[in-house]
């Protein structure tokens, strides 16, 4: 699988953004351990072993993986590794009974039916199944955020619901990178052109609240955008935000 890896280091480790052509996530490192955000569809699993690997790590040493929100695309690979290897998931306490599948807040069949017809959306179904996108399975004993601080990588989160109810982003690499999961996409195999942006009412659960959640990540000065969907961004998170918000 194409992995895009873009690495950064500090005081508080190393940092890897992990892009693939349909997903991303994010691998943080330190002496004690590695916390991972998000983990792909289940199809990724391997794929994010495989990033592990090419950054000098291994499943073995996550301590924890943080979810931004409980969709397919970032849950899945997680629930693949928690088969094999043994770490603590954790989401945002408005995100858990999302995560353990209480209740699904995803796009599914009836809700794509009005896009279903353009080229680009059957390409993008034709990429994503095999990954296992219709699979629903959770994480029962996912758990709300514990004091993030005493994880490897010390990521701050950010509220940000809208896209899902409990979705989340976090600052990370000291304060220098977000990672905004699908609140702020910086390209979608369904949308053209790229950039900053939001993802479509199809995708999100609320998208009023979600444009103003983007405030909350519009304040942070961080200057690298990690978003779920699309390449690394860099500028400021405000430029992001007003340009996310200019295109509607
Ligand atoms: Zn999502």
């Amino acid at each position: 699988m194409d992995l895009q890896i873009t690495s950064l280091t500090g005081a508080s480790g190393s940092t890897h953004f992990v892009a693939t052509d349909t997903v991303n996530w994010v691998i943080l490192q330190a002496d004690d351990g590695v916390t991972l955000i998000d983990g792909g569809y289940p199809g990724h699993a391997d794929a994010v072993t495989e990033s592990l690997r090419r950054v000098g790590s291994a499943p073995e040493e996550i301590r924890a993986a943080l979810l931004t929100h409980a969709h397919v695309d970032h849950l899945g690979g997680l629930v693949k590794l928690r088969q094999k290897y043994a770490f603590d998931v954790y989401a945002d306490p408005h995100e858990v009974a999302h995560a353990r599948r209480d209740y699904l807040e995803q796009a599914n069949a009836a809700s794509l039916a009005p896009i279903a017809w353009q080229p680009r959306v059957l390409r993008w179904l034709s990429r994503i199944l095999p990954l296992g996108a219709l699979d629903k399975t959770g994480l029962p004993d996912a758990t709300p955020f514990p004091d993030l601080a005493g994880l490897p990588g010390a990521p701050v989160p950010i509220a940000a619901p809208g896209h899902t109810r409990g979705h989340s982003a976090f600052l990370v690499a000291d304060g220098e990178a977000l990672v905004s999961g699908d609140a702020l996409i910086s390209a979608h195999p369904t949308t053209t052109p790229p950039g900053p942006q939001c993802l479509g009412p199809v995708f999100t659960h609320d998208p009023e609240r979600n444009a103003a959640s983007l405030e909350n990540l519009a304040a942070t000065d961080a200057r690298l955008l990690f978003p779920g969907h699309g390449p690394q961004w860099a500028g400021r998170m405000r430029t992001a935000v007003d340009q996310a918000l200019a295109r509607g």
